[in-house]
């Protein structure tokens, strides 16, 4: 007897352990770890992936597995123990840990179906039901219900004469293109030439064609070579002399695309330094975090391409996660020009299918180095050599929702199951790993100067009370209308960014610059717009809406806050004759069209290109020589102790964007807060001080890197029912745990009703905590009842970075 035990996908409490079924003998030798089923549930059948394979078990009654979806595992035995590790630390349900791991193509698809089960019965149906059947025994189950004829269905069913039956369908679909190729040898080949009558001229020139090459071709391209039609090959299809065969394909997210080779360049002497220890844990095949610090524009992308030709040329595999948002074809080209077909990109802008084929391409080795975002770290390669992180301060890396894994701690992971070298880049890394390199927890390699010693931009900091002071009433300081006219008559370019997250959640004095902070927790207080008062999201503090501004008595004090479009109305007013290029969510959110845009900016068809945060990363034109921040203010006020952090990794990302090339780069900072040290140190390019700076403030908050963070919501239909499971469980909470542990809450959330629920959180700072996960995990099976029955929600976020 052969037994699996089976992960099933049904993402609840109860269901979330392992079910054993009996392996069909004739299966016996097929299934093994790692490998996706079907398996009967209850009256269902679902997906489920095989964990262990044994020969014996506790249960007496075993049902058997269904059906076998892969013949050979799509999850390795590494990826099966990191599904574990990922279940317990981000406390998610198995089948979700494991499912993040693959494609979504490879997801099943469920379909219900109503079947008739003997033909004789028709009759006793009743007609309105009987007509469905006319023609055929099964009908979708879906139908049936959008037409609202459930009930009537109900009756044959109960009596026996229709039967509900459960589909699994894996989409995973594989594409196809149609060859043909000869049946026929040479020798008959030419025979049957001879015997074609004369005016067969296109069935001569496809004879022809096979008698020299007698291999199989895409019908696509034969009729391309020989400027022949379907007809004439379907013809000889009939004729029995060529057969047409379907052969896999991969769907090419490139369109065939070229991309121009490219040559490693020499080294830096700088660039030599950072990766001499990379390249000693590669031949050593020892597991190191890196920290690559190195301002924009020191090239450590080249250090990156080197370092993977090393682990390439070794014959080993790896990963390139960059984010989402600078996945752009900048990114692709420049890894494909010095990779070919050796990469596989993975991105949110590819199709399901596009998707899966770029995994398969993996899976069957037929790729060894994989760029994507976050979820390519999962990329199931067997030999890693290096594993690379780029911009690893960004949010994005971090997934909101089940499994809540953040890529870095995966990355580690797997560097470590792999005795490989994991180096993380940034120009402005995130506190907690440079706090990690000054305990040599990762070792620090930093590039201090830009490539071919091309200065940093120089940045102006302008204060916008005094321009309005002055009376200038408009979105633009006369010093960034002046230089944007300037680039126009030079004819180089501009960028301007318009910080919108966050915006009219805070308030501002427009006189003075004067927001209103929470006085126990050192962030900004949120408006609340129905009860006209400002709140703070960590510890409740409330006070009225000011009508008047507390260091200037102003009466300019309101929520703050304007959109791109609004941006672009003013440019073209005061700018007439600047080509302006948007780009925010509403620009593109159709497919290409970022792409699309990039492209017509590179290609000088705009002078500005004015965008959202999406603006800020990885490009990389020669002639932008001028870039502009609008509002540097808007994520400074955001209710997240990270603000300051965001605000100085984001001005100094746009502002690496200028002077890249021969020609210099200027930048100018609109804000009301030009002392903030944020906004200060980002102009001086001065990340150290930066870093020290937020230090300070962080141990004096008690916040990251200095203690870690679990975030609770609680959400729940009925208020009062939120605020007593909130309460009951804080109050838990504050018995089992330590006490250094600091329990925040609970509060209601910073957005306190989400469709209809109402949201409640609390929110752990702890330094040790070896059994949180375990004592969560019980609050969460306590709670189980009402979760499943009554609309319950618990949400544990361990390290989380939206406070939301
Ligand atoms: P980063 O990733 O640190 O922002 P890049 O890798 O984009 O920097 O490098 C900036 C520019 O310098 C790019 O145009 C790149 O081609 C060029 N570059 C990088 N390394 C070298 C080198 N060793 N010699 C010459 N040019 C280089
Ligand atoms: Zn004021
Ligand atoms: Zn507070």
């Amino acid at each position: 007897m052969k037994v699996a035990s089976v992960v099933v996908d049904v993402p609840a409490m109860q269901t979330d352990r392992l079910f054993d079924y009996l392996i069909p003998p004739e299966w016996n030798q097929v299934i093994v770890p790692g490998m996706r089923v079907i398996v009967p549930f209850g009256p269902r059948k679902v997906q489920g992936f095989v964990m262990e394979v044994s020969s014996s078990t506790e249960i007496d009654k075993l049902k058997e597995i269904h059906t076998v979806l892969d013949l050979s595992p799509v999850l390795t035995s590494e990826l099966l123990q990191l599904g574990n590790w990922l279940t317990e630390k981000t406390l998610s349900y198995k089948i979700s840990a494991l499912q993040v791991m693959l494609p979504a193509a490879m997801r099943a698809k469920y379909q219900k179906e109503i079947k008739l089960l003997k033909r004789e019965a028709v009759g006793e149906l009743e007609p309105a039901v009987a007509k469905w059947f006319e023609t055929n025994d099964v009908v979708a189950w879906e139908d049936v219900e959008k037409r609202n004829q459930l009930s009537a269905f109900q009756k044959g069913i109960q009596s026996g004469f229709l039967e509900v039956i459960y589909k699994v369908k894996d989409r995973a679909n594989k594409k196809t293109v149609r060859h043909v190729e000869p049946v026929l040898t040479k020798l008959e080949l030419t025979e049957f030439l001879e015997n074609l009558p004369s005016q067969a001229i296109k069935q001569k020139e496809i004879i022809d064609y096979f008698i020299e090459n007698p291999s199989s071709i895409e019908i696509k391209q034969l009729i391309n070579q020989i400027d022949c039609t379907e007809a004439s090959i379907k013809t000889l299809v009939k004729k029995g002399v060529i057969k047409q065969v379907n052969v896999e394909s991969y769907r090419d997210p490139f369109d065939h695309r070229e991309f121009k080779p490219t040559k490693p360049l020499p080294l830096t002497n700088e660039q030599t330094k950072v990766i001499t220890p990379i390249l000693q844990s590669i031949k050593d095949v020892a597991h190191d975090v890196f920290l690559l610090f190195g301002v924009t524009g020191s090239g450590k992308t080249e250090v990156y391409m080197q370092a993977i030709e090393e682990v390439l040329n070794k014959g080993k595999e790896a990963i390139v996660l960059v984010p989402e948002i600078s996945l752009t074809p900048q990114m692709v080209n420049r890894f494909k020009g010095r990779f070919g077909s050796k990469v596989a990109v993975l991105h949110s802008g590819l199709g399901t299918g596009e998707k899966y084929d770029e995994w398969r391409k993996i899976h069957r080795k037929e790729v060894s180095l994989v760029v994507g975002a976050r979820s390519a770290i999962f990329a199931p390669f067997e030999n890693l050599g290096i594993i690379i992180i780029d911009e690893e301060h960004e949010t994005s890396y971090k997934q909101e929702e089940n499994p809540r894994y953040h890529a870095r701690d995966v990355a580690i992971y797997r560097g470590e199951y792999h005795q490989c070298p994991v180096v993380l880049g940034s120009a402005t890394p995130t506190l907690e790993s440079f706090a990690r390199t000054s305990k040599n927890v990762y070792k620090l390699l930093t590039l201090e100067e830009r490539v071919g010693n091309r200065p940093l931009p120089s940045v102006e900091i302008v204060d916008m009370r005094e321009e309005l002071k002055s009376g200038n009433r408009s979105m633009f300081s006369t010093s960034l209308f002046e230089k944007l006219n300037d680039r126009l008559e030079r004819k180089e370019q501009s960028v301007l960014l318009l910080n919108r997250r966050g915006y009219s959640s805070f308030v501002m004095c427009r006189d003075c610059g004067f927001v209103m902070n929470c006085p126990h927790c050192e962030i900004s207080l949120t408006y609340h717009r129905s009860s006209q008062s400002l709140k703070c999201h960590y510890c409740a503090h409330e006070i009225p809406m000011l009508k008047t501004c507390p260091e200037c008595d102003s009466e300019h004090i309101r929520f703050f806050g304007t959109g791109t479009q609004k941006v672009e109305e003013e440019l073209t007013k005061i700018l007439p004759e600047a080509r302006v290029i948007r780009m925010d969510v509403d620009t593109t959110s159709r497919k290409g069209a970022h792409e699309r845009l990039l492209n017509d900016f590179g290609e000088g068809k705009a002078d500005i290109l004015l965008g959202t945060q999406m603006i800020a990363k990885g490009l990389d034109f020669p002639y932008v020589t001028l870039v502009g921040v609008l509002a540097a203010d808007t994520i400074l006020h955001l209710a997240d102790f990270r603000s300051s952090e965001k605000t100085f990794q984001l001005l100094t990302q746009v502002s690496g964007r200028a002077g890249r090339h021969e020609l210099p780069g200027e930048v100018v900072v609109q804000t009301y807060t030009p002392e903030h040290y944020s906004i200060q140190l980002a102009s001086h390019h001065d990340y150290r001080s930066f870093y020290k700076n937020e230090m300070m403030i962080r141990r004096q908050h008690a916040y990251p890197p200095f203690y870690y963070l679990a975030l609770l919501t609680i959400s729940h239909p009925e208020v009062l029912k939120v605020v007593e499971v909130a309460e009951k469980i804080t109050t838990h909470l504050r018995h089992s745990l330590s006490e250094q542990t600091i329990i925040l809450g609970p509060v209601a959330s910073p957005i306190p009703r989400i469709n209809d629920r109402y949201r409640y959180q609390c929110m752990i700072k702890y330094k040790q905590e070896p059994d949180l996960t375990n004592l969560l995990k019980q609050i969460l099976i306590r709670y189980q009842k009402e979760i499943s029955a009554n609309g319950l929600n618990l949400s544990f976020d361990l390290n989380p970075y939206i406070l939301m």
